[in-house]
């Protein structure tokens, strides 16, 4: 190992990793990157394949986003919110709150007020206090407590991670969290209501069922009111739950859904901080949409933001809320009405250049047809995945795609979680220059809107030889 490789493993505590095991290997030191590619100190290059853990929009050094934190840098890096106002920050609440507007929505419901964080946690965490904040101003419920849906994923900061519905994460929180209560998620391709055979194709197309699953959303709502009154918030990640494992909704399920919390008077949390930004969105019927929940023609309550926001670049977060919920908290000062919250880089000042840049690439042409172009060829590669019989189900929505193995497609039997199968078939894909991470049994594909052609058939390549390889056909 040279010197940065033997740093790192002295000094640094990796975020979910078993150490013993990180210890046991040498290190990919990442040095520079460029587009979709990432190059380590020993000068190897490999296909940056999850847009480094669901961050990266336009590649790597894009020039755009450079540029914009170059020229900020110039100026200043950061200035308090806390008492002051800056220029990016304000251009970037009026941008966001200008992306997020529907078509034809009433003037109340509209998402108008933007909260600047820095990281998806804590976006959620401001979602979260404000939702249970404004229940219980406006007398719905004395107790506020929140619905989401299993195997969701907000993030790790005790609030966030309350919201969440990953057993394992969640037991690992134990008593520091409150309790919430989830529903049953649209995971078609394990839904025990899907009567169909398994066939070779996502199975949100050729399912069976009777939408039992947002039957048991209305029916959870049903209940609360039974008990003492409504929940603060329904909390969703539109159209595909990440790291519950790339969980594709089926068409109809978020627009269903929305109408249940709707018709219970129940705010909708939208968390978009992986499906935001075109990343879930769909370049072709919806080019427009650059949030997940308009696909559907959802308009939530509250919309978390981060990791795509400043197309990947730095660290920072916005959670945008309705004019509604601000006027709860307006008040003379001896009110206390005040929402007492903050952190210290609110508002960062090249966070929102980089943010605005982003969204100047995103609403330009070339963009848009590069999003189209990347959905076409992704469809196209992924399709190849099929003749492998340890692959289950592919689930694409957009430029998002995980890749559900098992033992054998017939009788989507999984393979055991103890194999470490997902962690194996990456490793392989590291040795073939792509790199990923999996979700359990589910390998995620997650590329950069930059990635050409040659480099989606290298990266999908890849994956299929190294499924090949960690689980040969018998
Ligand atoms: C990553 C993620 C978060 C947490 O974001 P951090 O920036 O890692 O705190 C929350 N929600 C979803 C859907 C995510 O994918």
């Amino acid at each position: 190992m040279d010197r940065l490789e033997r740093l790192d493993h002295r000094f640094v505590w990796h975020p979910f990793t078993q150490m013993r095991e990180w210890l046991r290997e040498t290190p990919i030191v990442i040095a520079s990157g460029k587009g979709a590619v990432l190059r380590d100190t020993r000068g190897r290059e490999y296909l940056d394949a999850n847009a480094s853990i669901w961050t990266n929009l336009h590649g790597h050094r894009h020039p755009a986003i450079t540029g914009a934190i170059n020229r900020q840098l110039r100026k200043i890096a950061h200035s308090s919110a806390l008492g002051l106002a800056n220029e990016p920050a304000s251009l970037l609440a009026a941008r966001l709150v200008a992306l997020a507007r529907p078509a034809a929505a009433k003037p109340a419901a509209t998402l108008a007020k933007v909260f600047f964080s820095d990281d998806g946690a804590t976006a959620l965490e401001v979602a979260l206090r404000l939702a249970a904040e404004s229940a219980r101003r406006s007398g719905l419920a004395r107790r506020p407590r929140f619905l989401s849906i299993e195997g969701a994923y907000h993030g790790d900061t005790v609030g966030a991670a309350s919201l969440g519905q990953i057993g394992l994460f969640k037991r690992a929180g134990g008593s520091l969290q409150f309790k919430t209560d989830s529903v049953m998620a649209p995971y078609c391709y394990r839904c025990p209501h899907n009567r169909a055979q398994p066939e070779r194709a996502d199975a949100r197309e050729y399912r069976r069922c009777n939408w039992e699953c947002t039957q048991q959303v209305e029916a959870r709502f049903d209940a609360r009111r039974g008990k003492q009154g409504r929940y603060a918030a329904l909390v969703v990640e539109p159209r595909i739950q990440g790291a519950a494992g790339m969980i594709a909704q089926p068409s109809g399920w978020l627009r269903r859904v929305g109408a249940i919390a709707k018709a219970h008077q129940t705010p909708i949390i939208a968390d978009e901080v992986m499906t935001a930004f075109g990343r879930a969105g769909d370049a072709h019927a919806a080019p427009e949409s650059l949030l997940a929940c308009q696909v559907e023609g959802v308009a939530p309550d509250f919309v978390c933001l981060a990791k795509g926001l400043t197309g990947g670049y730095l660290p920072m977060a916005a959670t945008l809320t309705t004019q509604r919920v601000f006027d709860l908290f307006l008040g003379e000062h001896g009110e206390h009405r005040t929402f007492f919250h903050g952190h210290s880089f609110t508002g960062n000042q090249l966070g929102a250049s980089a943010a605005l840049a982003n969204l100047d690439l995103l609403q330009s042409h070339a963009s848009r047809a590069a999003r189209q172009r990347l959905e076409r060829v992704l469809a196209k590669e992924l399709a190849t995945l099929w003749s492998l019989p340890a692959v289950g189900d592919v689930r694409r929505v957009g430029l998002v795609a995980g890749v559900e193995l098992v033992r054998d497609w017939r009788t989507r039997a999984p393979v055991p979680t103890a194999g470490r199968v997902g962690n194996r078939v990456c490793a392989a894909m590291a040795r073939r220059g792509v790199l990923t991470r999996p979700v359990g049994n589910v390998v995620v594909l997650m590329p950069p809107f930059c990635m050409t052609s040659a480099q989606v058939r290298r990266m999908v390549g890849a994956l299929a030889e190294s499924i090949a390889e960690v689980l040969p056909s018998r």
